[in-house]
This record gives C-alpha cells, sequence and structure tokens, in this order.
C-alpha cells in the first residue's frame, strides 16, 4: 500500500522506521533477524537508505591509475526485496540523485516496478568525500525537485501497469522528500530552504519526513512555517534517540543541527557511564515522542541507525 493511502487510512498515528542496507558479507537471514525486534510493533513501513557509490583510484604494474567502484553496501532494492519476502510490512527504498545518471535511475525505477514497490523517497544525496559542494553527475539531476518530476513522468510505470490492465497514470509511485526544520546546511535561510521544499511538492511529492531534532518547538515553527508557505501534504517528524555521549559532536556536525544545552549538558555529566548516557538520550527520545503524538502528528519515523533496542523501548512505551 502507498504511504498517502496509509496516512489517509490511519486513525491513529504510527511508527515508520528507517535502516541503512548491511556492509557486504552480511546474509539475508543475519539483516532480517537483526530487524524482528520491530516487527512485534507492526510498523506499517520500514524506509532504507541509499548510499552513493565511491571510487577509489588503483596504481597499476606500469605506474598508471585506474578507477575502480567500490560499493560496501548491499542495494536498497535488494534488501527492500528481502523485506518483503519475509515481513508483512512495505519497504521503501530512497532514491538519491548523487552519483548516478537518469538513465540508471529510470532502469532502478524499472527494478522496483518489477518488485511491485510502488513508494520511494526522493531525495538529491551529499556530496562526493573531499568535494565541498555537491556535485550532479553528468546526466543525472541536480535537485531532489528534479528527480521527483522524473518519478512522475517516468513511462515504465504506465508500460506496466497497460500491460496488466491497470489504469495508467502518472502516479504509480508515493514520494516522500526531505525536509529540514533547522534549515539545509546549504541554504541561505529557512525562507529559501522552504521554498525549494515546495518545489519538491509542487513537482508531485507526496509527503514530507524530517531530518532529527531534539527539541520539538523547532518541528512546530517548521509545520506553521511550511503551512504558511501554502505547502499542505503530511509533514512526518523524524526522530533519533542519541545512544553515545560522542553524537553531541557527531550529529550537529553531520546533520547541522541544534541539541538542547539540557541535553547536551545531561549527557556530558554522565559521559564516563555508556549506560547511563544511553538512558538518558532514550527517555529524552521518549519524552519528544509523548509530546508530538499529543499534538497530533500523522505518524513518527525513527532513524534506528544499526539500534534497535532503544528503538524497541521507545516503541512500547509510546505506541
Ligand atoms: P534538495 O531538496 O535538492 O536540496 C538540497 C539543497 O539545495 C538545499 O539547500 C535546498 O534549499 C537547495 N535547493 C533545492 N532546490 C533548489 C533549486 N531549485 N534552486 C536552488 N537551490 C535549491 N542521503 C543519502 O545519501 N541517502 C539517503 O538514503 C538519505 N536519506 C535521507 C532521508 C531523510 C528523511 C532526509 C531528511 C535526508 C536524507 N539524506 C539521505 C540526506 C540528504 O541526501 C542530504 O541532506 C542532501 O544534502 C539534501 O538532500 P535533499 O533531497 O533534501 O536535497
Amino acid at each position: 500500500m502507498k504511504v498517502s493511502e496509509i496516512l489517509a487510512q490511519s486513525t491513529k498515528a504510527f511508527p515508520s522506521l528507517e535502516i541503512v542496507p548491511p556492509q557486504r558479507g552480511l546474509t539475508k537471514d543475519e539483516l532480517l533477524e537483526s530487524i524482528a525486534p520491530f516487527m512485534e510493533f507492526s510498523p506499517k513501513y520500514i524506509n532504507v537508505t541509499s548510499h552513493r557509490d565511491e571510487y577509489e583510484y588503483r596504481e597499476e604494474a606500469d605506474g598508471s591509475f585506474t578507477r575502480h567502484l567500490v560499493r560496501n553496501r548491499i542495494s536498497e532494492t535488494t534488501v527492500c526485496a528481502a523485506i518483503m519476502s519475509r515481513y508483512d510490512v512495505e519497504a521503501i527504498p530512497h532514491i538519491i540523485c548523487a552519483g548516478i545518471t537518469k538513465d540508471e535511475i529510470e532502469s532502478k525505477l524499472d527494478n522496483l516496478a518489477f518488485l511491485g514497490i510502488n513508494n520511494i523517497v526522493a531525495l538529491r544525496g551529499d556530496s562526493m568525500a573531499g568535494e565541498k559542494r555537491f556535485t550532479p553527475t553528468p546526466g543525472g539531476y541536480r535537485y531532489a525537485s528534479e528527480l521527483v518530476e522524473g518519478i512522475r513522468s517516468y513511462q515504465g510505470s504506465s508500460l506496466y501497469r497497460r500491460s496488466r490492465g491497470l489504469d495508467t497514470d502518472d502516479r504509480f509511485f508515493c514520494i516522500g522528500v526531505g525536509g529540514y526544520p533547522e534549515k539545509h546546511f546549504e541554504a541561505a535561510n529557512i525562507e529559501t530552504d522552504i521554498a525549494n521544499l515546495k518545489k519538491k511538492v509542487d513537482a508531485g511529492a507526496d509527503y514530507i519526513i524530517t531530518q532529527m531534532f531534539f527539541d520539538n518547538k523547532v518541528y512546530y515553527d517548521f509545520v506553521d512555517k511550511c503551512r504558511a508557505a501554502g505547502i499542505e501534504v503530511p509533514i512526518i517528524p523524524g526522530l533519533k534517540p542519541l545512544s553515545t555521549a560522542r553524537q553531541i559532536c557527531v550529529l550537529p556536525e553531520s546533520f547541522s543541527l541544534d541539541i538542547p544545552v539540557e541535553l547536551t549538558d545531561a549527557i556530558s555529566k554522565a559521559s564516563k557511564d555508556k549506560d547511563e548516557v544511553y538512558r538518558i538520550g532514550t527517555e529524552w527520545c521518549t519524552s519528544q515522542c509523548k509530546d508530538l503524538l499529543r499534538h497530533g502528528v500523522p505518524a513518527i519515523h525513527f532513524y534506528t541507525m544499526g539500534r534497535t533496542d532503544n528503538i524497541t523501548r521507545i516503541l512500547k512505551e509510546c505506541f
């Protein structure tokens, strides 16, 4: 079922989960076992992130250098197919513009249509390691809004639908996009960033998932600004429980976000006691979650980042 239909039919807020594809070498069964604890909570869907291919240059015997693809993770489409083969849950691949051409994206869409996957989260992706600004791949998309347009104009889906006697339409895929309550780090200001977010919605995005945040006021203000700018689609808050003391440095740096001083103080004081840090991070996220539910959010998206125990504790308390 499409996320747009799930959202329209839900009478109660529900959790969704985001996982990172495993490193090469892990088996399908190991992956499926690692997410089994989530299944007790009947998540409506599980998102699978996408990672750009990286290349390395290797010196040959003659002193020349050759370019080699380094693909460390199993592809998001393969992981989605594995999840749906075992569990009764929608699996949603992320598709990024970074490092991939429009034709290659078209081919990914063919694969998804083949598997019957009609949900996608469309993102730009980040620059390559060592690159200062994002550089579009020749023959690729510059912005997520262009990718959304590309997915909407995908012809393979109508061929697929026609071949099965289904109505043709350009909304075969339900599309989610990313939103940034604390502004995307490249945007000059939040207003410009929200104007760019609206371009994604105008291009055909059905809903927004936010970047993680640690102060709910940031999310409520963001939703108000989006609504004032004419964005009407559901805006699903994204949460991540802090689990290590190091994350109070790493997350602001990686995701350009603020962590409230009350939380950083508590984590810093407990920094020598790993269990206490874990408990503080889990409790903070639990209270964020409860407050969001009181405010009537449609769903809450959890960035699991390889953790299950803290997320399942939060799900037990809140859903
Ligand atoms: P865009 O919407 O294209 O925006 C990028 C920047 O360009 C913004 O500053 C925006 O304001 C600006 N902009 C947009 N359109 C225009 C325009 N027309 N003219 C001028 N400026 C414009 N990354 C991954 O690599 N893999 C993942 O699986 C992944 N999953 C994510 C899931 C979520 C929910 C979120 C919020 C982020 C995720 N990311 C992922 C990170 C994301 O790829 C980065 O944050 C990236 O830097 C921006 O992606 P975007 O889709 O928001 O880009």
